[in-house]
């Protein structure tokens, strides 16, 4: 089990806690009354907890210091895309959207809604992707565990949404401020914690990690035993040569290439309808061309891949632009044609710069 920072209430499990109270004297059972006190009743002081005694709470008071991340403000889009400013305990800021979709039938009547959280795992970034706004902040500290789970918490209170019911058509995406793989040991705590059915009982196979290409955690994610089974893994591509993403991301450098990079993520596992996923932010002029595509194709032959397109977002004084609507289109054609499966990412809260690579705590 990964390290957990001290005095981490909302990063630890129910068998922690109950060896913990167990060291106090308490019955092990107790570690279950508290775990779900604090995911699924939203406990905010100790004091509330009344099934313990009072020198319990006093005791976990003072070495539990309970934190929730405030909303420091709230941006609403006009396609329903919210993006919210959150402080945490240090007065650090951090950034998380909110992303609902509507699912229609073939006759355009609503089959059912869906809610996507597109989180924080790190308060700003210090991989530097040559397009992404966040990367203009540096990177100013990792979330802990507590504060990932915390960020999921408040956004789910947020929007009425109830810890441990309900929760299947939740889908959490680790996209927004930070590499979750420089954060690798409290990302995979906080899944842990938020998978439990005991807490928020989010669903594994709908939380998705989205890496910028960190070999050798592509490699560890593959060997990571997540009892409830493995959330998906996004790998960003964006470049179809070694020398372009380089350029596009320096974090490219001194990892082996392409080669170590598509290597590591063949030796991912894959259950019988399972992909590998490649995000591909698409750059006018500078990997859009149908040239990139044939390359993308030659290095992904093999491997079972699924491969994101976003259009590049407009982001303050980039200096990129966003391609036109028919390079994206034939970009996919060409990808599909050679036998992958290819989406383009419907750009979401664009006009309140939330969408991909937009997040700046502006
Ligand atoms: S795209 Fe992701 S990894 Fe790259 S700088 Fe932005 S936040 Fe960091």
């Amino acid at each position: 089990m990964p390290a957990v920072a001290p005095a981490e209430a909302l990063g630890l499990e129910p068998e922690e806690w109950s060896s913990r109270l167990e060291a106090w004297a308490l019955p092990r059972y107790r570690g279950q009354q508290v775990f779900r006190a604090l995911h699924q009743e939203r406990l905010e002081v100790w004091s509330d907890l009344r099934q313990l005694p009072l020198d319990a709470r006093e005791r976990l008071a003072a070495d539990f210091p309970l934190h929730r991340p405030r909303i420091a403000r709230r941006i609403a889009s006009a396609d329903g895309t919210i993006r919210y400013l959150l402080s945490l305990a240090d007065g650090e800021q951090i950034e998380a959207v909110y992303l609902p979709d509507e699912v229609f039938d073939a006759a355009g009547a609503p089959l059912r809604r869906r809610t996507t959280f597109c989180i924080s795992s790190q308060a700003g970034c210090a991989v530097n992707c040559q397009f992404c706004m966040t990367a203009t902040l540096g990177l100013r500290r990792s979330l802990t565990a507590g504060e990932i789970v915390a960020q999921v918490l408040c956004l789910l209170g947020e929007h009425g949404l109830c810890p441990g019911r309900g929760l299947d058509r939740v889908n959490l995406v680790f996209m927004g401020m930070g590499e979750p793989f420089l954060n690798y040991d409290n990302v995979v705590r906080a899944i842990r914690v938020l998978t439990r059915p005991e807490g928020a009982a989010l669903a594994p196979r709908r939380i998705t990690v989205s890496t910028a290409g960190i070999v050798e955690k592509i490699r560890r994610w593959g060997r990571e035993e997540f009892p409830r089974g493995r959330p998906n893994l996004a790998i960003s591509l964006n470049a179809s040569s070694d020398e372009q993403r380089q350029r596009l991301m320096p974090l490219h450098r001194g990892q082996g290439g392409l080669e170590a990079l598509l290597a590591a993520a063949r030796e991912l596992p894959l259950g019988p309808r399972e992909y590998v996923t490649f995000e591909y932010v698409l750059l006018a002029g500078v990997n859009d061309q149908l040239g990139d595509a044939d390359r993308v194709l030659a290095r992904l032959g093999g491997l079972r891949a699924k491969v994101n397109l976003i259009a590049w977002n407009a982001g303050g004084s980039l200096p990129f632009a966003a391609p036109e609507r028919e390079s994206v289109l034939a970009f996919q054609r060409r990808l599909i044609a050679g036998g992958i499966a290819t989406y383009i990412r419907r750009p979401r809260g664009r006009d309140i710069y939330a969408a991909c690579g937009q997040l700046a705590k502006s």
